[in-house]
Order: structure tokens, then sequence, then C-alpha cells
């Protein structure tokens, strides 16, 4: 663009083409100037020039581009809700709702972009920070992408940044640097992600020019010193070709590749060679009609010239991420000095230069574009988007970027982005902050207000976490119906503070439960000890903690200790059958008169010894019991176990119940459903009491305990357990 010479409407109007221009679209161009000359009368941009003209220069680069009308006088508008008085309504009752969409987009990534400005300038300023990180630029460029709901939204505002590029001299030098370096690290690649390649180069040159003006005038300056040879040398390979082709009837266009100062930049810095071999390289492009006239011509320079290993790329059968295609090689010039060679169709050349325009350039108004949607699949893959779409004209018909929208993209108060699964809320926030600050989190503001801790945060959102000093997260942040959480790192995190909080009291909760427990088995005297090695825990504490989380339950306990029962050496003990003791045998003393005592009804499981009595054989009792205790000491006790043959044993239970019809009836439905034989009852009734005694022919303990589960969920039923007289 010539310097000095103001713009007006007719320098956009002459890049579009006239089939397009018809009067209505003449009619809108010309209204949009109107309304945002007016809209910014008696502003003046920094270098002096009436503001208008920036608008002006940001649609005549759309309409370069070839971009659609809307997207042009969108361009013209672009500024106008941000700095002046007009808003977007008036817009839109002025241009209809496709204009003010467009603009209403550029407006929200305006903002979006002066709070990353400000943020990045400060954090230059604390740290000297010269650069931000790549993942940090590679979400922001995504935030860019989700934030506007249509792509052409981000074509604009790439316009709009590539012209107050070309107008930086006009700024402060620090101003410029951090505003190149913003260019370099986001809206280039941006440029490059959406295939718009003149304008990813201009803005890298342009950036480059305030990142490294040494350098950049170095490189400028050598291109331009040995221009002359350059291109006698490329025009020399380039009528040699041509010639060959003409030979045999192929059509192509040949023409010079312009270097940029950027790519020899990069090339001189990546891969440390010298500017002289760099830039030594000649570049030709070959533009052909067909896909097989391609190759063909690669075989015709291969033929021509001697190709240089490793240095041919097929893009035409596997296309570079960014949709670009096209055969790419080097060979060894007429002069020893390397040529690259690109060759490619029309269709590929198209697409190169104008990216995603392309589509509005060369194809508008056509909604059923299977290169248009094969564009759009690609960068949908470019920026990982998960889901999957059944139908592939859902994207293409509106031209959304939808696509990007499985994130969202927020702030700290500080201005840093945190970006976040779609449907974060500020727990998530706090979470993805500090483990501690999700644990404090009480409340939120965003954007200044207060917000539920349930609100699903929006892109551009700023949130504030409010904390308090005590206390930890909330057990209904769990609970995925009620939408608190949405991440599961935050989920995870909440979790684990429970879990540690919870430990100590489950720890006691799970010491009373199996005390309980064994105390209604009549096993209280059993050890915790003992009870944890018929589990893998590590510590008795883990036992308990087990049983109080509720991950081992009163049922696994019984079950475990019953399996126990099964003695090891089943020849040398005492073969019990009650009820007859007659069946039972005593360790080495043969057969001898054996019963089990009445003072404790010990059962199979229990630790039971033995007492000789005078004249009535062995009576077998629980260690426990008191009568037994008293006995220590003297020669009457033998070491007992229990033997395999153990068919049923009786047991005593009793239940403690606030009386009333049926109750009984419905005690013995239960023991009659596990298959339990009932021998007695008895009964002792008080005021408003009754304690049933019941007798039962059990075959274990965990047997047992099921029963008594079972029976004290009744209604009315205090207590059940077993009754060890
Ligand atoms: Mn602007």
């Amino acid at each position: 663009m010539e310097k000095n010479r103001l713009l007006d409407i007719s320098d956009v109007m002459k890049n579009i083409p006239p089939e397009r221009l018809t009067n209505g679209a003449q009619r809108k161009l010309e209204r949009a100037y109107d309304v945002s000359e007016l809209a910014h009368a008696g502003q003046t941009r920094k270098s002096g020039e009436s503001f208008v003209q920036h608008p002006l220069a940001v649609a005549a680069l759309l309409a370069e581009l070839g971009m659609d009308v809307d997207t042009i006088a969108a361009g013209l508008l672009h500024d106008v809700v941000e700095d002046t008085q007009i808003d977007i309504a008036r817009l839109e009752g002025e241009f209809g709702p496709q204009i003010a969409t467009l603009v209403d987009g550029v407006t929200k990534l305006d903002k979006i972009e002066e709070k990353i400005e400000q943020e990045h300038s400060d954090r230059m300023e604390q740290r000297g920070k010269r650069s931000r990180g790549e993942r940090e630029a590679e979400s922001l460029r995504k935030m860019f992408l989700a934030m506007s709901e249509d792509i052409r939204v981000v074509v604009i505002k790439l316009a709009d940044r590539l012209h107050n590029m070309r107008t930086l001299a006009s700024l402060s030098p620090e101003r410029r640097r951090s505003f190149a370096r913003e260019t370099m690290e986001i809206f280039a690649p941006l440029a490059n992600r959406l295939g718009i390649w003149q304008w990813k180069w201009e803005l890298e040159d342009l950036s480059l020019r305030y990142i490294d003006p040494v350098t950049y005038a170095e490189i400028a300056s050598l291109i331009k010193r040995r221009r002359p040879d350059r291109e006698i040398s490329i025009q020399q390979h380039i009528d040699i070709l041509q010639e060959k082709l003409e030979e045999e009837n192929i059509t192509g266009e040949i023409s010079g590749r312009p270097k940029h100062i950027y790519s020899i930049y990069t090339k001189m810095h990546h891969k440390d060679v010298p500017f002289q071999q760099v830039y030594d390289v000649r570049g030709i492009r070959v533009i052909s009609n067909t896909i097989p006239d391609c190759y063909r011509i690669l075989g015709i320079v291969h033929g021509l010239w001697r190709p240089i290993p490793g240095e041919f790329d097929d893009y035409i059968a596997t296309p570079k991420g960014n949709m670009y295609q096209s055969l790419h090689t080097a060979v060894i010039g007429q002069d020893g000095k390397t040529l690259e060679v690109q060759i490619r169709t029309w269709a590929m050349h198209r697409r190169a230069e104008y990216g995603i325009a392309a589509h509005w350039r060369y194809k508008e108004g056509s909604q059923k574009d299977s290169e248009f949607e094969s564009q759009i699949a690609r960068l949908r893959s470019l920026v990982e988007w998960r889901r999957e779409t059944t139908d592939a004209d859902e994207f293409v018909d509106a031209m959304k970027t939808d696509v990007f929208r499985d994130r969202v993209y927020t702030f700290t108060p500080k201005g840093k982005l945190i970006d976040l699964p779609i449907g974060s809320t500020p727990i998530d926030f706090a979470y993805h902050i500090h483990t501690e600050v999700g644990h404090q989190c009480r409340g939120a503001r965003v954007n200044g207000k207060l917000v539920s801790l349930d609100y699903q945060l929006k892109n551009g959102d700023q949130v504030e976490i409010l904390t308090a000093k005590r206390g930890g997260p909330s057990r209904d942040w769990l609970n995925p119906a009620l939408g608190y959480v949405q991440t599961s790192r935050a989920r995870s995190k909440i979790r684990q503070w429970f879990r540690r909080q919870d430990r100590k009291q489950s720890i006691a909760l799970g010491r009373e439960i199996l005390e309980r427990e064994l105390k209604r088995l009549g096993m209280g005297k059993l050890s915790h000890d003992t009870v944890t090695q018929l589990f893998d825990c590590d510590s008795t504490d883990d036992f308990h903690a087990a049983v109080g989380f509720g991950d081992i339950n009163t049922q696994q306990i019984a079950g475990k200790i019953s399996e126990t029962q099964t003695p090891e050496e089943p020849e040398s003990y005492i073969l019990a059958t009650p009820p007859r003791p007659q069946d039972i045998q005593v360790r080495g003393t043969g057969n001898l008169l054996t019963r089990l005592a009445r003072c404790c009804n010990p059962l199979p499981g229990d630790e039971i010894i033995g007492y000789v009595t005078r004249g009535h054989g062995v009576s077998i009792h629980r260690r426990d019991c008191p009568n037994i205790l008293r006995k220590i000491g003297t020669d009457r006790l033998i070491e007992v176990k229990w033997g395999p043959r153990v068919k049923t044993i009786p047991a005593t239970i009793s239940v403690l119940a606030f009386d009333r019809p049926r109750l009984f009836g419905e005690i013995s439905g239960i023991i009659g459903t596990a298959d339990i034989n009932i021998i007695d009852v008895g009964q002792s009734k008080k005021k408003h009491t009754t304690t049933l005694y019941i007798t039962l022919e059990i075959h274990n303990i965990a047997e047992l305990s099921q029963v008594l589960a079972k029976i004290s969920k009744l209604p009315n039923v205090i207590e059940a357990q077993r009754h060890t007289g």
C-alpha cells in the first residue's frame, strides 16, 4: 500500500469482482463507510491521519483477500462499537444481524486482547520475561478461535492486526516491541492456521522488524544487494524448465518464489547456517492444471537437475495440517547452487495463498463445498477437537467455530489465562489455581459480580476466588447432580481431602462397628488384631478405617471368621456334633464323654477349653467363661479344638423389642428363609418391652451374623444378639 495517500471507499470497491459488486452491495458498503466516518469523526490515529483511514484499510485488505461483502462491511465498522457511541443494536437495525454479529465478535476479541496485552506488559515489567510460553500462546490462539462465533471474525481481526502492524512506526519503541511479539506469537500462527500465507508472511516480517531490528535490516539490505544476481539465475532456470515443459506438451506456469525475511531469519537461527547459504537457495514454483501433471513435472525437474537426497516431500499425497498441498523438492541447479522447486495445482495454490478465505473468494454461496468441508475438518483436527460429528453439513452450514468449543477461556484477576473444559465452575477454576485455593473456596466474583459456586464459566470471564482461612470443601461438591464440579482434577482433590479428614473419624467408627459386631456374635473377646489378619490390611488402624468407610462390611467380617473354623488337624481334635456330645473327641485321651457346657454355650469359632469333670466326662467351655477362668491353674483343664464334622450347633439369640403383634412371626420367617431350625423359644416381658430367647440350630457364625442383622432391621426391634447366658 502506497504511503501518504488517503484511502477512500473506491479503494475497497476496486478489489471486489464486478459480479459480486451488485447495486445492493455497493449501497451497503457506502452506508457502512458513512456510518464509520461519522462515528469516528474527529478521532485521529497516532500517526496523525484521520481514524477512518484504518477501517478503510482493513476493509481493503479483506476485499483483496476475496472475502464476502458482509465481512468487508463489518471491516469498515469494526471499531465503531469499541470507540464510539454507536451500539450493536443500532448496527443490527441498520445492517442486519449478519454484519452486527461480525462487528460484535470483533469487539469482544478486542476486549480480550486488551486484557492480554495489559497482563503481558505487566509481566514483562515485573520479571523481565521476554515471551509467553508456547502452551500459553497456543491457548490464546485457541481462545481467539473459540471466542468468535464465526471464523470471519478472526479474519477481520487478522486484517486489523496487519494494518496496525503496517502503521506501527508511530508508537514508542517498547510498545512496538511488545505489540510485535504478540503478533508473532498469536496472530501470525493464527493466519498460518487459517492458511492465509500472504498475511502470515507479512505479519512475521513486520514483527521481526521490531523484535530484532538489527538483523532485519541486515537481511533486508543483503537481499537488496544480491537481487540482480539472484533474479538472473532464477530466470535462467525458469527458461530451461519452460522449454522442457513445452516439449513435453504440459501446461505449467513457472515463477520465481519470493523469499521472506523471516523465513531466512529462522533458517539462519534454527539450522545455524550463515546468510550466504540460506540466501543462495533459489526458489521457483510451478503451477499446473492437474495432479498427474504435477508428478510429470516433478519427473522432468529431476531429469534436468540432480535431486538432493532427503529433500523431497509429497504434500499432495500427505497434506500438511493446515491443508497445504504441494510437491517439494530440491535440486542442484545450473550454477551448482541449491534450487528449491514447489509444484502444485491451481486449486492447491489458491488454498495456499488465501487459506480459509479461498472459500469466500472462489466459492461464495455454495454450501455443499467438499473442499471447504475438508478444510474445516483439518482445522478442527488441528485444535484437537474430540467430539464426533455425524453431519458434515452441520458445520459447513453456519461456518461456525463451534468446533473449538470444548474449552472455556477465563482469566485470573491479574489477567493470567486459565483454560478449562466447558461447563467448569469457579470451584474447578480454584482447584486449577492451587489445591489449597480449591479447599478454601467459599465464593467467587466473576467480572466483579458475586456468583454462585455452580456458575458455569464463560469465555473471557475474569474470576476472583473468595477463600476462607478454615474448613474445607463441601460434600455437596461431589454430588454430580448438583453440578458444582466439572473437572476430574478438582473431584479427585476433593475426595482426597475428605479421605484425609475422615480417616480419624473412620478409624473410631470402624472400631466401634467391629466391637458391636463381635459382641453381637458373642465373640467380644476376639482381638481386633486377629480379625485384621483375616483381611488384606496393613494395620489394625487401616482395617478399622476400611470398616468405617464401609469398604468392609459386617457380613464380610463374619464370613471371614467362619472360614477359619475349619480345623487344620481334624484327627487330633474333638469332633463335636452337638447336640450329640458323644461324638466329641478329646485330643490324646481317646473317646471320652463330652458335653457342651450350658453356662456359656460355646459355638464353633469360639475359643474353647475342656474341663474334666468327676464322673461326667469332659465339659466344653468357652475360654472366657467365668467358670473356667476360676479353674485356671488346676490340672483338670485340657486343650480341645473344634472338629470338622460339626453339622449344626445350638445357639440362643435374644431379641429385645417393643412388643407388637406378629413380631415373632416375622422373626421366625427370617430364620426359616435362612433354612435354620428353631429348637426352643422363650420369652420374658417387661412393661413396654419383650425379650425373645430363640435357640437355633446353626451351621456357623456367618450364618448367625446374617440372621441377626436381618432381625435387627425389623420394626420395633431394639437389639438382636447372641445370648451367652
Ligand atoms: Mn481496528
